[in-house]
């Protein structure tokens, strides 16, 4: 198998036709053994039916019906544990995406780069979305030190192997571009179309930013730390340790100088609370530190990868 398309759905039923059509008029013509794979995000309207009808068509369709809403990021964990194809390609099934640039993505895959995303750039959804996408992604690349235009878009095509390597979790499939880039992928990007939704609804609201900065939080600190918690926590701890210290220094201080009573100052709360911190952000990185170990030991996991020994 040279090519595989995973599709997540969720209650896209009119999109589905309309799609398969689009996506049959581009695949044959690649002249590759592809598989088409939808995967229903336990949808509650008639798409699994409509998945079916297209399947009893043609067999290189593939649906993989998960039994409730995990969301699009575990449904293309999914997708990627089944395909087959040697090239991956992701891409939404609300024909926001168009087929006609999957060549344009496999085109940079033949020349070499293990990740291609695709970047929106005329981008057909209501301006605030599209500003706060811009600004999202223009702080993960710089949190995350892989700079991409569009962390957003679906549409994008993967060398087997990194998809296989990259355990998802939360929301993070926008992510591993970064994530395959920190492992040493080589990764671009292209202009794709970028279409209005027509039919059926985003299934997004604005609480989508927590969501996203939290897992990006979680990837900045993985991404610089993953192997070196003390390091992080370590010195919040330090730091606060050293505030401590000043804050007492100040307290004797006012009391041995100015004569100003110890008891009731403020300060006196605020070294305490800066010690008692510091404490617990150099257990926590103690702990983190021991645990990382023994799970990179136990595992006979390396902290470095390997391109070719010559
Ligand atoms: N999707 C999914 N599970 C979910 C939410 C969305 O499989 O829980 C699919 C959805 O059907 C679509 C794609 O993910 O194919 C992108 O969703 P949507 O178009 O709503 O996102 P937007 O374009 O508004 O960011
Ligand atoms: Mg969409």
């Amino acid at each position: 198998m040279n090519l595989s398309i995973i599709i997540p759905v969720y209650n896209e039923s009119k999109n589905i036709p309309v799609l398969y059509n689009e996506l049959n008029e581009v695949l044959p013509g690649l002249n590759k053994k592809y598989e088409i794979i939808f995967i229903n995000d336990g949808s509650s309207d008639n798409t699994l039916e409509n998945l079916k009808e297209v399947y009893s068509k043609d067999r290189k369709v593939r649906i993989i019906d998960l039994k409730r809403n995990f969301g699009q990021t575990a449904a293309i964990a999914a997708g990627f544990e089944l395909a087959e194809g040697e090239i991956v390609v992701t891409m939404d099934g609300d024909l926001q995406n168009n087929p006609k640039d999957i060549p344009k993505l496999l085109e940079k895959i033949n020349e070499g780069f293990d990740v291609v995303s695709g970047w929106r750039r005329k981008r057909k959804d209501f301006f605030l979305r599209v500003m706060l996408s811009r600004v999202a992604s223009y702080l993960i690349s710089g949190m995350l030190g892989l700079k991409l235009h569009d962390y957003g878009c679906t549409l994008k095509a993967y060398q087997k192997k990194i998809v296989k390597d990259i355990n998802l979790y939360g929301d993070m499939h926008r992510f591993i571009p970064a994530v395959a880039h920190a492992t040493g992928a080589r990764i671009t990007e292209i202009e794709v179309n970028h279409r209005p939704r027509k039919y059926e609804q985003s299934k997004y609201s604005l609480n989508r930013i927590i969501k996203v900065s939290l897992d990006l939080l979680l990837l900045a600190f993985l991404s610089e730390y993953h192997t070196k918690p003390i390091r992080f926590f370590g010195g919040l701890g330090l730091i606060s340790f050293l505030l401590g210290i000043v804050s007492v220094i100040v307290l004797i201080y006012m009391k041995v100088i100015s004569g100003i009573d110890m008891t009731g100052n403020p300060l006196i709360i605020l070294a305490t609370l800066f010690i008692l911190v510091s404490m617990q952000f150099i257990s926590i990185g103690l702990v983190s530190e021991i645990n990382i170990r023994t799970y990179y030991e136990s595992q006979n996991k390396k902290i470095y990868s390997i391109k070719e020994v010559i």
